[in-house]
């Protein structure tokens, strides 16, 4: 445990409490069966150690920019707060740039770095000045047009991938050989390609990888920031200056989802970072991060009714309201992404008594959908609370509508001396009249009014 408390027993404590008052204050209930809980205190607290984590080990004067990568949290809110902690955002669409500016982070605290950029976002991104990470040579092109033909301020870069290798889970391993992307480095001539692209462009002046996400080593991902920044000093070297002042390492810290503890932290990555690539931290170049689900995961609880308890075949099984909506990968890839559950009583309750092996199952119309498979826990009983914990970041805010569940509301939460805990909606929950017009509900008679010519 250091400074910030990071075996999470406050975070555990603040979490019950927040359970039982939305139980108490109504948030939760027979008719409002599911919600996404988040914790600011918890949000803010890692944002003040990622700061505090860079800092230590930059020269002083160093410019660093977290960037917070909006796909792992896309809700205004929590950009929002995020950009007050000092943090900016990493944006991958059309979508999370407009998230972010309606959450007023400005370009100059803005990355853009999808694989798929169309020309008129590359256009867009210019003119506002925000700061993009060629993904590959046509991109490059593309960027080459626009920058003869206007003037931008935004930092330009190309975004490399190491081929370090992968972690345990390869849907999230962006360093592999064959990764999607960035500008694959081991490849023949490819490196020689990047050192070219910046020797006849003296406005590319980042440089770009992100390593991968859960299931890389600190190891393999400090690595990767090592050859990247080999790759900098290559270039900057037979430019004979530093064109190159500023390295973007990406995000990818995994998420220890075994406990409360955070593991590893910021501060053990910064560490191990200066301790492979001191000069990284030497004062010669800026650095911008793009963390995603080390700054929110921990700090995000779904908690769903449990409808009905039952027994099959010996089993007991808990039907509850969260399932493959909320938790996709979970159910679909249980292996690579266990949630830990935690059961309370109707009351919102940490529920105690001998542990159960049972099943918590969602509410999607497929055997599949499960939460949690053969899990021992207090038996959950009908009207009993299940919590999935771990799960601010990828989870409720990526909604998948299978069987048009509703997308369920999202409130922050922060502990208040007169009501023990104060909410505050984030996201609404979905209405059926949304669920109806976003499935083509003003558009009812179209299919029926489509006729071949001739046809009647
Ligand atoms: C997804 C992504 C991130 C964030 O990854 P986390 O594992 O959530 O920290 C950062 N940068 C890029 C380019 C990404 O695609």
């Amino acid at each position: 445990m250091d400074e910030y408390g990071n075996s999470g027993e406050g975070r555990a404590t603040r979490r019950d409490e927040a359970v039982r008052a939305a139980v108490e204050q109504g948030l939760l209930g027979p008719d409002s069966p599911i919600v996404g809980l988040l914790d600011v205190t918890g949000i803010r607290e890692s944002a003040a150690e990622l700061r505090a984590a860079f800092a230590e080990v930059t020269a002083p004067g160093t410019p660093v920019l977290h960037a917070f990568a909006v796909k792992a949290t896309p809700l205004v809110p929590v950009l929002r707060l995020l950009r007050e902690e000092g943090i900016g955002a990493e944006v991958a669409s059309p979508g999370e740039l407009a998230l972010a500016r309606a959450a007023g982070v400005s370009p100059a605290e803005t990355v853009l770095d999808s694989p798929a950029k169309t020309p008129a976002e590359l256009r867009e991104a210019l003119a506002l000045g925000i700061a993009v990470n060629a993904d590959n040579p046509q991109e490059l092109d593309r960027i080459d047009g626009l920058v003869r033909s206007a003037v931008s301020r935004s930092p330009l870069g190309i975004r490399v991938n190491p081929q370090v290798g992968g972690g345990s889970i390869g849907a999230t391993s962006t360093a592999t050989a064959t990764s999607k992307f960035g500008v694959a480095l081991r490849d023949e001539g490819a490196r020689e390609w990047v050192v070219r692209a910046y020797l006849d462009r003296p406005w590319l002046s980042r440089l770009h990888a992100h390593t991968g996400s859960q299931g890389i080593p600190l190891s393999l991902m400090a690595q990767g920031v090592a050859e990247t920044y080999a790759l900098a000093e290559e270039i900057n070297r037979r430019i004979g200056r530093p064109q190159i002042d500023t390295i973007d390492i990406g995000g990818g810290l995994p998420v220890n989802f075994a406990s409360d503890a955070t593991a590893p932290t910021y501060a053990e990555y910064a560490r191990a970072l200066r301790e492979a690539v001191p000069g990284l931290f030497d004062g010669r170049y800026g650095l911008v991060t793009e963390f995603g689900r080390s700054l929110l995961a921990k700090h995000g609880t779904i908690v769903a009714r449990v409808e009905y308890a039952k027994s099959a075949g010996g089993r007991a099984v808990a039907v509850t309201h969260a399932g493959v909506q909320v938790a996709t990968r979970t159910v679909y890839v249980p292996g690579s992404w266990p949630l830990r559950i935690t059961a309370y009583d109707g009351k919102g309750r940490p529920k105690s008594g001998p542990e159960v092996v049972q099943d918590v199952a969602g509410p999607a119309c497929f055997a599949g959908d499960l939460l949690a498979e053969g899990r021992a826990l207090p038996l959950l009983d009908q009207g009993d609370y299940a919590a999935a914990l771990d799960t601010g970041a990828y989870y409720f805010a990526h909604h998948y509508a299978y069987n048009s569940l509703a997308r369920p509301g999202v409130y922050g939460f922060v502990p208040d001396r007169a009501t023990g805990v104060r909410f505050a909606t984030v996201r609404d929950p979905q209405t059926l009249a949304s669920i109806v017009a976003e499935s083509g509900g003003a558009h009812a008679g179209a299919l029926t009014t489509l006729h071949t010519p001739g046809s009647r």
